[in-house]
């Protein structure tokens, strides 16, 4: 009875402790209306199972709960799994006493099922997320299908690169602690009986749920969960990296590099210092931007820019990221998956030519974005003459400082070509400038858009003004250098329009998509004197396109064009698909 006392006393002791930490941060503010998600059901559901499981084990004479020591020692190593795996853990806002509750219940829970096989899945679960903290702090990028995807296909000499001596060590480290972890697991779980085990997990689960439940909804975030909201992400990461349309990826694999056949480069010798910047952007819809006419200034940056030639009627192949890079990358001309006769590919990556005739590629990848890994390995290979892979952490505009140091290393006539595909405008609409939002207020949250839509509204719109000034900070870092900059959004968004909200309700109906103003996207060119007066070409070739910008193009024009601009000849190229030919001929496929 005795024991029961203490271990009461010291779970209300945590409560208190936690429900102090909630106050002080002030996050006693519930917004109405209330959104009951299922998982918020767990906070009420889990209880209730922790109530039934004690009055089991009162009538069966076991522990009611686990000892008080034993809670405790939980509760140490719960804060110091969190400190040393959770990527999340101190990062504002500061919830810290939500995970913790969280990894105490699962710490529980997995000795209760499994008893001392629960420690086989915290050893790989340590060494995992150890590499994921290393792996952010060294190269700023997470596990995910992207990352599965680069380890499968990685080869030998790739996967060298990885094994420096921080990375062994840390490697040895994590195994090292995480075998002591588990032995201290053992000796203050082992002789716990599962079911108090169990009535203490649902304890702390519905605790932890609870105290989630005090956070606004809008900024109640998936890592909060951690560590249960990191298995089903490692989980799809591999799943996706191993199964998920092959078909497509098969397709973009067999395609024969255009190196294959003869080309010639005619406008530069290398030794220029050019940086042409390929930016296949994320959700932006033409009519969104202030260049385009909008009434709100989402593009002010832009908008002042005279060496820009802006295409206000360019329309997307498809409404899938995968789709339109490939249209865009390489001579196919529409979505893949429509198989029209004369529009499939017949040759890879343009970004290959460009490799081939001198110029080193760094490509600028975001974070995560909900991505299939069809998109992840796709654009793995269209861009597989990278020189270097970036991701950016958190913000896009991350990727400056990353170009920055690349112009820097790179020698003052090295030809350079930045291939650029962060979140951009992608739901649900996270990057934009939180300090300062341009256009409030703001929410990001993607739940139910239309209860919000206001508010969604400016979210994107905030979303492409933060866009418009990574373009400054790009053009800014590249600086005298002369330079070219191709701007292509991949797809539209729907934010009511057509009655719709994001993509999803597309589905597959291509037809659909190009019966919608979300296929009409954002389409640019910027370029600087210097790379206009580097070759009589380039000043006819951009006045061409110039004439040119107001008919309707397409993403079919993105290959072609950049072949055109630099006068690269090869076999694959056609001058009624260069938006800088005089000969090129207005898109007319499917638009609205
Ligand atoms: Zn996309």
């Amino acid at each position: 009875m005795f024991r029961w006392v203490k271990s009461r006393l010291f779970l209300l002791a945590l409560l208190l402790l936690a429900a102090a930490y909630m106050a002080w941060q002030g996050a006693y503010t519930w917004r109405v209306p209330f959104e009951w998600a299922w998982w918020r059901y767990g906070a009420i559901v889990l209880p209730l199972l922790a109530a039934a499981g004690m009055w089991v084990a009162h009538r069966w004479k076991k522990d009611v709960l686990p000892s008080a020591a034993s809670l405790w020692v939980l509760l140490i190593m719960a804060v110091a799994l969190n400190s040393a795996c959770n990527l999340y853990a101190f990062v504002e806002p500061w919830r810290l006493h939500v995970p913790v509750l969280v990894t105490m219940a699962s710490l529980c829970l997995l000795w209760a099922v499994l008893r001392a096989g629960a420690i086989a899945f915290w050893v790989v679960f340590l060494v995992l997320e150890i590499m994921q903290v290393c792996g952010f702090l060294q190269y700023g990028t997470r596990i995910n299908s992207l990352v599965v995807a680069e380890i499968l296909e990685a080869s030998w000499e790739d996967a060298l690169a990885y094994l420096t001596f921080t990375n062994l060590g840390m490697l040895a480290l994590s195994f090292v602690l995480g075998i002591l972890f588990c032995w201290g697991l053992r000796r203050t779980l082992r002789r716990q009986h599962s079911l108090s085990l169990f009535n203490a997990a649902c304890l702390f689960g519905g605790a932890g749920l609870a105290f989630a439940l005090l956070i606004p909804p809008n900024r109640v975030k998936q890592d909060f969960f951690w560590p249960v909201s990191e298995v089903p992400g490692l989980y799809t990461s591999v799943a996706e990296a191993l199964t998920i349309n092959e078909a497509t990826i098969n397709i973009v694999e067999s395609l024969e590099s255009p190196t294959n056949q003869p080309s010639k480069l005619h406008t530069l010798r290398g030794g220029e210092g050019v940086v042409l910047v390929v930016h296949v952007g994320e959700s932006i819809r033409a009519d969104r931007m202030s260049l385009n006419g909008y009434e709100r200034d989402t593009t002010p940056w832009l908008r002042q820019q005279k060496n820009l030639i802006n295409f206000p009627d360019c329309i997307s192949a498809a409404c899938d990221t995968c789709q339109a890079q490939i249209a865009m990358l390489t001579d196919a001309r529409r979505d893949i998956h429509e198989k029209r006769p004369g529009m499939l590919p017949r040759t890879g990556s343009v970004l290959d030519l460009f490799d081939a005739h001198g110029f080193d590629i760094y490509s600028f990848f975001g974070r995560r974005c909900a991505q299939k890994l069809k998109y992840d390995r796709v654009v793995l290979v269209l861009t597989q003459r990278s020189k270097q892979k970036f991701n950016a952490p958190g913000s896009p505009w991350t990727a400056v400082p990353q170009m920055q140091e690349v112009l820097q290393k790179a020698e003052q006539g090295q030809n350079l070509l930045f291939f650029i595909n962060n979140e951009g405008s992608h739901t649900p609409f996270e990057h934009y400038d939180r300090k300062n939002v341009p256009f409030a207020p703001a929410a990001s949250n993607f739940e139910d858009p239309s209860s919000q839509a206001q508010e969604v509204n400016n979210a994107y719109d905030s979303t492409i003004h933060y866009t418009d000034e990574f373009f400054r900070r790009v053009a800014e870092a590249i600086g005298q250098r002369p330079f070219v900059y191709l701007y292509v959004s991949d797809h539209g968004e729907y934010l009511g329009h057509d009655g719709m909200w994001g993509r999803a309700a597309l589905g597959e109906s291509h037809r659909a998509y190009h019966a919608t103003t979300g296929c009409r996207v954002g389409m640019f060119l910027l370029y600087n004197e210097a790379f206009e007066k580097l070759h009589p070409h380039f000043g006819a070739a951009l006045q061409q396109m110039r004439t040119n910008a107001s008919q309707t193009v397409a993403h079919e024009h993105v290959f072609h064009t950049l072949l055109g601009l630099f006068r690269l000849e090869t076999p694959y190229y056609s001058s009624a698909l260069d938006l800088s030919s005089p000969q090129v001929q207005p898109y007319d496929g499917p638009k609205p």
